[in-house]
């Protein structure tokens, strides 16, 4: 199978959204109205994003989900998404279905494969997705890092921690019961995209951000870019790993416990969660509750915003918790 026949078999398909789709030179696009492109673009390189035991459908839903969790972190609706693709051979067993997973979860989301690039190589997938988001009154109505105001609260979406649980099962530092293991690994494998829950935000939340290396880590970025500070009730985030409701529910007795400081770390830390980091007034507390049901996404509240920089964490009962937490960094 050559390069062209894989394309067309793999991934044209008609287009409906797109002016132009894959098969010319450029493809064509035409956002709505009154409505400027938000565009993202992330990688995904084997050992460094993935496992090489990853089924590779849910490698092709992961490698889009991860572009989606951009755009719904910007307020942004998706439309279209281009795909660079390093292969080292044309593997039909392979390419049927990464195809499926990634095509299965654009059509979920309405968002088209317009073009992208073919080429022989160590496994690397590149995705740049295109969004659009309103201007209203010549005003942008995306979502971004840098609007939090003291006194906002805090809140997340989803679960957090369990994708890291996974990794740490599959990297041996740890050993949990399979049913367990399983729900966690397709919280790695096969994240969920926030687009409804972002879509909802807008003109709600004052700022937002997609939770990749690590909640504290990716609050760093809303802090800084804010230029204010939080408070963050660990408690809270560390019952919003799914996982922990196992160990605290009636199954507690296992001696295959992780510990109080693994759990900890794997909810403030751990990355690849892919849920909505978010800020919103006090007074916004009912619309928030209402973004989350309209958007069938839970929603927590975490902390809350201050004016005096730097981040504090405390426990349950309002006792400060030493942050000796590190998000992950490429370089560091
Ligand atoms: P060019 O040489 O002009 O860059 P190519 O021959 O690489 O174009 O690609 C032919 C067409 O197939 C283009 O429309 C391109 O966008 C599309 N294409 C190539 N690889 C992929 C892919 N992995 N997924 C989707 N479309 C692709
Ligand atoms: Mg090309």
């Amino acid at each position: 199978m050559g390069e062209f026949d894989l394309i067309e078999r793999y991934f044209k398909r008609p287009t409906a959204r797109a002016a132009l789709g894959i098969g010319d030179d450029c493809a064509l696009l035409q956002p709505s109205p009154g409505t400027q492109l938000a565009i993202s673009c992330d990688m995904l390189v084997e050992g460094r994003h993935f496992l090489s035991t990853i089924d590779p459908f849910r490698l092709g839903h992961k490698a889009l989900a991860v572009n989606l969790s951009d755009l719904a972190a910007c307020g942004a609706k998706p439309l279209a998404f281009t795909l660079a693709l390093a292969l080292p051979r044309a593997d039909e067993a392979w390419l049927a279905p990464f195809s499926q997973g990634l095509l299965a979860l654009a059509d979920a989301h309405n968002c088209e494969l317009i073009g992208g690039d073919t080429t022989q190589g160590p496994l690397n997938i590149c995705i740049t997705v295109f969004g659009e988001v309103p201007v209203v009154g010549g005003r942008s109505q995306a979502l971004l890092r840098s609007g939090a105001q003291a006194g906002d609260d805090l809140y997340v979406s989803g679960t957090v921690g369990d994708a890291r649980l996974a990794l740490e099962v599959f990297r041996g530092t740890v050993s949990v019961p399979a049913p367990v293991f399983d729900s966690a690994r397709l919280r790695l494998e096969q994240p969920t995209p926030r687009v409804a829950l972002g879509l909802a935000l807008r003109g709600l939340a004052t700022s937002a951000i997609d939770i990749s290396d690590g909640l504290l880590g990716d609050l760093g970025h809303i802090l800084k870019q804010s230029g204010v500070g939080a408070t963050v009730d660990t408690e809270t985030t560390t019952n919003l790993i799914a996982a922990y409701a196992y160990y605290t529910g009636a199954r507690g007795q296992l001696d295959l416990k992780p510990s109080p400081e693994q759990w900890l770390g794997w909810s403030l830390a751990g990355g690849d969660d892919y849920e909505l980091l978010f800020t919103a007034p006090p007074a916004a507390r009912d619309l928030v509750a209402a973004a989350a049901l309209a958007s069938q996404t839970p929603v927590t509240h975490i902390g809350h915003i201050s004016r005096e920089r730097g981040l504090r964490l405390v426990d349950g009962d309002g006792q400060s918790v030493a942050n000796t937490f590190t998000s992950f960094d490429h370089f560091a």
